[in-house]
This record gives C-alpha cells, structure tokens and sequence, in this order.
C-alpha cells in the first residue's frame, strides 16, 4: 500500500487537513504501507515557503511521519511532457477565449435554460485562426476533453458504489494561459509515476476524482483505490467563520496535547467512542477504514478538550518526565495526583507553584475572600501539626467544628482560599501533602496578619 497527503501550500492547515493526513496515515501504517508528502504547489503565486513549512511543523507535531516528501514545483517538465503525449493522442486541446468571452457564453447559456457547460468551440478553431490569435498576443490555455456519455464507476471505500455521469461539467482546464498547471494533470501524473495505490481524501474532491479516472484511462495506467471523507462541519458559527474551520496552530496555542486531538479526530464519524489512546501506535491498532461512515460530520471543540483531560489522565510519568522536568517538577507522585484534575498540560505548572512557591497571590488574593477572621485565627491554632499526611485535613476540618458553627462546605471553601487562593481545585486533603507543613504554617501566618 502506498499513499500520499498531497496539501497545496497555499495557506495553513486546518483541523479539516488534519483530520485527512491522519487517516491516510493511520490507514496506511495499518498496512505496513508507505506514507509520502506531496506539495501541490503548482500554484506558484499563491504558493509560499512559509506554508511549507508550517505544514511540516503541524504533520510532525500531530506524530504523522513521512517516507518521502517532493514538491509539483521540481516535476514541470515531466508534466509538459504528459501534456504533449495527451495532446497527440487527441484528449487535451487548446483553447484561445478569454474570461471575458468565457463569461458572455455562460451568460447566453444560462438565458437560454441552458446548462453552463464549455461548447467545445476551441475544436472548430482552424490552424490559421490559431496563428491570428497567438499574434494577436492570446496565449492557448488547455482542456481536458471529457468523454461525457461514459458512466464512470468506482468502489469507494467509504462512500460505497459510487457512479456517476459528468454530462454536466465542462472540459476541465489542465493548464492555464499564464503556464500554470491547475490542480488535475501534475495530480494524476504523480499517482501514476508514484505508485501511488489509495488515495483518500475529501468528499469536496469527488468529481475531481471522476476526471481524474478518465485521465488516468487516458494515460493507460491502473486506477488506485479511493475513498471519500466527509467534510467537518462546525457547530460554533466562531469556528466555521474561519476558512477552513480551524486551523492547527490554535488548537496547539489551546493546550491541546496531540495525541488528543488525534484520538478525537480519528473516531470522529465512526460508531466508536473517543478513546483517550497515549500513543499513536495504539491508534494505528485500532484503526479501520471500514469504521468510517460517510453521513455528515459535526466537529466539536468540547469534545477535544474533554479528550485532552482525558489523555492526561492516562499519561504515566515516564511520558510527561522531560516535559515536567524542564518546569523544575521532579515528583512523579504530585504527576500521578494532579493529572486527574487537570484540562492542560500547563495546569500542572500553575499547581504547582500554588503548591510550592512563596505564594504572594493568596494574600492578595485575601482581599477578594469574604473573610472570615474569626475562622482565619482558630483555623491557626488548630492545624494538627503531628502526624502530617493525608488525613490531617479531616482532623483539622474537626477540630475547627468544634470551636465554630460554620457549615462543612464553607469551611472546606475558606480553606481552600487560605491555602491556595483558589475557589476549586483537586481534592485538597491530598493536596495539603503538596503544600506541605511549612509552607501550610507560613500561609495560615499570613492570612492571620492580612485580616
Ligand atoms: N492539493 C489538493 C488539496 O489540497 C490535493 C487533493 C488530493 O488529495 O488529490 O485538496
């Protein structure tokens, strides 16, 4: 098996790209298949480096890996050649009208109930009528010449039979008066010299792929296997304003880990639940392109976030250890606690230094504690200072109760706002062990002298 992700560098990838190069992905590493990047930067002015590499960076942060990658841009010649072959053989011709004229055609159709398809008037143009336009200064731009009454037919792997007849689409142009190839040529041409055996790709490209199995007949050479995806559509109109949906840098900028964007976007559309995996070996596993159904789909952010805490859960400390280490947090028992209640990788860092710095932000916080100063002075003297550990909390909360009538619930709250300025937050009896005796003593002082 042999695939490639073929992106045009024309703009950043969004989550929609993604979610296409993961499953080409996945469905070929499923296979022990090859894997290649394709820049289908044909477009040359649209074309950037900057794109390129952004691409790359998002693949990679994603754990897509490639075999081989090339760009449509080092390959022109192969293409004119292509294009020349097809030309003698009849199924390219060139054409001479301008948009303009293009225009006024489309229009006259469309009046008469017409459908706006090319007339093919480019086939009548004598040898003569050619030489006065290339005079003129008219360069030729080329069609495709569609074989319109042949039914084409193929097995898509997630669409199902699909067949379809294109006598409403006109003569696709392959190569514009400005040189440039479009999209439909340099495509076929490198499935074909690659080998490459599936392509699988958006649903947007589903008549593309009804040209592209008349070319590859054109050109004698085998079809591929296809299979269609559907496009992601997005239930927050904020989302979907953007081109594209959403793109991958924010999604990264967002916290997400990847790992949990992949696990989301690759059960997106199957009958599968969101499983949180940690490795991308363990969704290669899981992976099936039969699983995919082709009935519409809804992206939903939520859904990724929850997939995020979720991931984290499951992240054993060796996985996060270099990550952790680089913020000055060794203890794999404080990972194994506070991942529980975490939505990002970056909360551990906050916890963390709610737990261990000389935390300023509590007696400032103060101010915004309905303070109780009574509660603040007997909580002081009470804190069991014997025995520290896990359950010193409830001996605490206790011995408090005794002393004043204030409701369990609002104690834990006032507690919690003393000791880490937080309203909420992980269970704090355990968390107490984090913030350790000393620093529980000098926050308790503090609050003491701030009321
Ligand atoms: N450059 C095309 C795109 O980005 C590639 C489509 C294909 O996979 O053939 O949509």
């Amino acid at each position: 098996m042999l695939t490639r992700f073929a992106p045009s560098p024309t703009g950043y990838l969004h989550v929609g790209n993604i979610r296409t190069a993961l499953i080409c992905w996945l469905y070929t590493r499923s296979k022990n298949g090859k894997f290649f990047l394709r820049f289908d930067d044909t477009d040359i002015q649209r074309s950037d480096i900057k794109y390129i590499e952004s691409i790359i960076e998002d693949l990679r942060w994603v754990g897509i890996d490639w075999d081989m990658q090339f760009k449509q841009s080092e390959r022109f010649n192969l293409y004119d050649d292509v294009l020349l072959q097809l030309i003698k053989d009849g199924y390219i011709y060139e054409c001479y009208e301008t948009k303009e004229e293009l225009e006024i055609k489309r229009k006259l159709q469309l009046k008469q109930g017409l459908p706006p398809t090319y007339d093919r008037e480019a086939l009548l143009l004598t040898k003569e009528k050619k030489s006065q336009y290339m005079q003129e200064g008219r360069k030729p731009h080329f069609r495709f010449m569609l074989n319109q009454d042949e039914p084409i037919k193929w097995n898509d792997e997630i669409k199902g039979k699909i067949d379809m007849k294109i006598n409403s689409i006109s003569d696709p142009v392959i190569k514009r008066e400005d040189g440039n190839y479009t999209y439909m040529l340099p495509s076929v041409v490198d499935d074909i010299d690659f080998n490459i055996t599936h392509i699988i790709r958006g649903e947007d490209h589903i008549t593309n792929t009804a040209i592209q199995i008349q070319l590859i007949k054109a050109l004698k050479a085998k079809i591929p296997v296809f299979a269609h995806l559907p496009l992601l559509h997005f239930a927050d109109s904020k989302i979907s304003k953007r081109v594209g949906g959403l793109d991958v840098k924010f999604i990264k900028e967002s916290g997400i880990e990847p790992i949990a964007l992949d696990s989301y976007l690759t059960k997106l559309g199957t009958s599968e639940q969101v499983e949180s995996y940690i490795d991308m070996q363990a969704l290669i596993n899981s992976f099936g392109i039969t699983k995919f159904s082709s009935a519409s789909l809804q992206f939903n952010i939520d859904e990724v976030y929850k997939s995020n805490s979720k991931v984290l859960q499951k992240m054993p400390f060796e996985v996060v250890a270099e990550r952790l280490s680089k913020e000055g947090i060794h203890s794999s028992e404080f990972w194994s606690f506070i991942r529980n209640n975490i939505g990002k990788f970056s909360d551990v860092i906050e916890w963390w230094h709610i737990c261990q710095s000389d935390l300023e932000c509590i007696t400032t916080n103060l101010d915004c504690i309905p303070t109780n100063k009574e509660l603040i002075q007997i909580a002081s003297y009470t804190f069991p200072q014997d025995n520290f550990d896990q359950n010193t909390l409830q001996k605490w909360v206790n011995a408090i109760k005794q002393k004043t009538d204030i409701k369990t619930k609002e104690l834990f709250r006032q507690l919690r706002l003393i000791l880490t300025g937080k309203e909420s937050g992980p269970e704090l009896a355990k968390l107490l062990v984090f913030i350790g005796k000393e620093n529980i003593i000098t926050r308790l002082n503090k609050a003491v002298n701030a009321v």
